[in-house]
């Protein structure tokens, strides 16, 4: 006899489980899925012992036919498409009829459901992949599938899976990734018999944000809405002030299917460029709307990846998008103020103030709270424990023309608007943005001015000599000029005019040493910028004259991206002359 056997349905179905039903998130993903391929408005979602004890996702979408019940429990077995043509425009979010089954096989599922047209609901109970029952029951209209004991048959499955909490940590985040994509379905998320997650369900996304996120962030995002030729995103991206550390907050739906892409997440990252510091991601919610010709969503067993066919106009339309979005808005964060969504009444329980809360902003401390050092996701939950509401400006605003008051502490200009609000400008950062932005456009016309120094010797090792030696012209298009100086050994001998101080040996290693790495050149030049404006500009602590100081007010006004300096640490404060009065008890 020989060695190969056919495997059994239900081995078979244990396999394909393995690749659909990863752990109990990829189930309530399926099933929520298939409620709202099922015309739902209303998905309620239990869970328990992190999924593994039970899932139960009851909906009001359609429910199937009695005759239909069993067979939807059975491999490749799908109303949504008939043939394979139908692929490549398959509108629902299933289509390979292996959900079902693939859970089945690997948990005690019940199933019910009732169609309108029916008198009488459909009970199925189907234990690790084997019928148990199918009776007439009594029901609601649409269906409720309970999963339990999920992995119970395949140990080896269940070994794979984490801690209860990280388990249910996927599962909300599933839940709160497909509420996003359907704000016009209620949804409701229940853990261990806690609420974690309610919906409206009345199509407003910025609703769906304040819900997932918390209002205090959900004030921190910008509409975006914008049609390009090959495709039209939509949704909402958030100031540089709401970062992270990762890329968790960002959410790319291609043709209403959540997806992870590496394309769009780098078109969002090029797009905030200078507006964050390095190892910073923004948040995002973006709609991707493409023509299903386009895009391949068949190259994924759980389908979280698609394949556009035209990437690099993807990227570059979606850059463009974000950067439309970005410029339509004043980036400045706002302070002390707690102006409600849509109203100019003040939280009246948030009291920056308050020495008890730590997440406060002592006002007296502001200087050192956010000087140098901080981060801008520390910043923004300041701001947002503070009750700062920035978002909802009704701005297509620029950046405002302000007048100087005064120095404070040799680093901050403060100085007003025209509204009469008073606004914190860091000299230091503010000066670093004009200058790059300056120097950027004079490298790009080639113009920009040189200085001969006093020679210095750069002695480098092997691999980053032979680098630097492919990059020279780089390098003086940037202003500094390195001559050959035997195999190893370079020598400096111009840096660009503008240079107030010159850079360390340790600061030109870090550069070359950059050159060594970067494939691209794009990156090489921007770091080189970077150093070039932060060693010309104004440094904290250096006294500035009235003119000085509107000069430069001026000229950060017509900056490009006037909110930031070129490593992402925020210019310009705005306290508001409504929150001056406010916390002076004078309103
Ligand atoms: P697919 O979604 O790829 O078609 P599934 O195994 O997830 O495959 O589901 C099989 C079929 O069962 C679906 O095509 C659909 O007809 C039916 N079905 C599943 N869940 C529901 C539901 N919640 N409401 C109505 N019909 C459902
Ligand atoms: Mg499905």
């Amino acid at each position: 006899m020989g060695k190969i056997n056919l495997l059994d349905d239900l081995t078979i179905d244990k396999i394909a489980a393995g690749e659909v039903v990863e752990r109990p998130a990829s189930v309530v993903k399926e099933l929520v899925e298939n409620s709202i391929d099922a015309g739902a408005l209303s998905i309620d979602i239990t869970v328990s012992g992190g999924g593994l004890e039970s899932i139960r996702v009851v909906d009001d979408g359609c429910g199937m036919a009695p005759d239909d019940v069993s067979i939807s429990l059975q491999r490749h077995a799908t109303s949504k498409i008939r043939e394979a043509a139908d692929l490549s425009t398959v509108p629902t979010m299933g289509f390979r009829g292996e959900a079902l089954p693939s859970i089945a096989a690997v948990s005690r599922l019940r199933l019910c459901t009732r169609r309108e047209c029916d008198l009488a609901g459909t009970l199925i109970e189907v234990h690790g992949g084997r019928f148990v029952r199918q009776v007439e029951h009594g029901c609601v209209q649409g269906t409720e599938i309970r999963v339990d004991n999920l992995f119970y048959n395949t140990p080896a499955r269940l070994k794979f899976i984490k801690s209860e909490g990280a388990e249910t940590a996927r599962i909300t985040d599933t839940v709160q990734r497909l509420a996003l994509a359907w704000p016009s379905v209620a949804f409701s998320l229940e853990v261990n018999g806690k609420k974690k997650l309610i919906t409206a369900g009345d199509n407003r996304l910025s609703d769906v944000l304040h819900q997932v996120y918390g209002s205090a962030n959900g004030r921190l995002f910008l509409p975006l809405e914008w049609q390009g030729p090959l495709l039209k995103v939509r949704g909402y991206i958030s100031r540089p002030s709401l970062a992270r550390a990762t890329r968790n907050m960002q959410s790319f739906y291609v043709n209403g299917r959540y997806i992870r892409s590496p394309l769009l997440s780098d078109a969002l990252q090029t797009a905030y460029q200078t507006l964050l510091p390095r190892n910073r991601f923004p948040a995002a919610v973006l709609f991707v709307d493409i023509d299903t010709h386009e895009v391949d969503v068949n190259v994924h067993p759980s389908k979280k990846e698609v394949r556009f066919s035209r990437e690099r106009d993807v990227y570059r339309q979606v850059l463009s998008a974000v950067r439309q979005a970005l410029h339509a808005s004043s980036l400045v964060p706002e302070l002390g103020c707690g102006r409600a969504a849509g109203s100019n009444s003040f939280y009246p329980k948030q009291n920056i103030f308050n020495p008890g809360n730590a997440n406060t902003i002592p006002v007296g401390q502001q200087d050192d709270r956010w000087g140098h050092n901080i981060e801008p996701a520390e910043l923004s939950l300041r701001e947002t424990a503070a009750g700062c509401s920035v978002a909802e400006q009704s701005d297509i605003v620029s950046f405002p023309s302000l007048q100087p008051l005064g120095q404070y502490r040799g680093s901050y200009i403060l100085a007003q608007s025209e509204d009469l609000d008073l606004y914190l400008v860091d000299q230091h950062a503010a000066h670093e943005r004009i200058l790059y932005e300056l120097f950027s456009q004079d490298v790009e016309n080639g113009t920009l001015p040189v200085q001969t120094i006093l020679p210095l010797t750069v002695e480098l090792d092997p691999p980053t000599a032979a680098a630097l030696r492919d990059k020279l012209k780089i390098f003086e298009e940037l202003g500094l000029n390195f001559e050959v100086f035997g195999n190893n050994t370079f020598i400096l001998r111009t840096v660009p005019l503008f240079f107030r101080n010159l850079p360390s040996q340790a600061e030109i290693m870090g550069l070359v040493a950059l050159a060594g790495q970067e494939k691209e050149h794009l990156s090489l030049f921007e770091e080189t910028l970077k150093l070039l404006a932060c060693k010309s500009a104004i440094k904290a602590n250096d006294s500035m004259t009235r003119e000085e100081m509107s000069a430069l007010l001026v000229n950060l006004k017509s900056a490009q991206s006037p909110y930031t300096c070129p490593h992402g640490r925020p210019t310009t404060l705005l306290f508001r002359a409504i929150a001056v009065d406010t916390h002076f008890r004078r309103r």
